[in-house]
């Protein structure tokens, strides 16, 4: 079965969400799946009240909200395996989930599902790792807490339609010089994507940093 391209705006926060929100405008009708950080830090009820209204707005709108991590920045305290600190180095200390045992998967999902419920947003339809570095024992703790959606870096989970192979699009993190050349590749992918189907699905992924 063809899947239409899908789109993704990732690091939906407290802090940045107006301006998210003119951004997102400006692309008409695509309908993206937001990537929401839930962490609220100092920030108090007036603010929380604010952003809540704008994700029920972008749900009412069609758009398709998916808990994004804790707060997208690593706890250093907490154990990893090698690869999990090779990963923060490379992403900034982004990858929160990173390298961490079952059970620490299991309690910062918990954190994050926690901060997701005080946005008063209904349920998150999906879940992605911050820098997409999950492991397979995050993939079955989210299926187990009844996710309906799961990605990581190549892969797109849907609870009824199963697994697909996907083909990210993402500047995030990239020398300025090197974006247009990503923008160029996706254009290309998007077109011969839509004669040859059975390709992996394109994701194009946007950051308020690389807009
Ligand atoms: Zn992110």
């Amino acid at each position: 079965m063809h899947c239409s391209p899908v789109y993704e705006f990732h690091d939906v926060g407290m802090c940045n969400f107006e301006q998210i929100a003119a951004e997102l405008r400006k692309f008409g009708d695509i309908k993206w799946n937001l990537m929401v950080i839930p962490f609220a830090g100092e920030l108090g009820v007036e603010a929380l009240g604010k952003f809540t209204m704008q994700l029920l707005e972008w749900k009412k709108e069609g758009y398709c909200l998916h808990l994004h991590g804790f707060k997208h920045k690593a706890d250093t305290n907490m154990r990893r395996s090698l690869f999990g600190r090779m990963a923060l180095r490379l992403t900034n200390y982004e990858a929160e989930f990173a390298g961490l045992s079952k059970e620490d998967s299991k309690i910062l999902l918990h954190e994050a599902l926690q901060a997701w419920q005080k946005l008063n947003a209904g349920e998150a339809q999906g879940f992605v790792a911050p820098a997409w570095y999950g492991s397979k024992a995050l993939f079955s703790l989210c299926k187990e807490l009844g996710f309906e959606n799961y990605s990581s870096r190549f892969i797109l989970w849907n609870k009824a339609g199963g697994a697909k192979f996907s083909m990210p699009f993402s500047t995030a993190g990239l020398p300025k010089l090197i974006i247009p050349c990503v923008n160029l590749c996706e254009k290309i992918y998007l077109k011969i994507y839509s004669v040859f189907s059975f390709l992996p699905v394109p994701r194009i992924v946007k950051h308020l940093s690389t807009l």
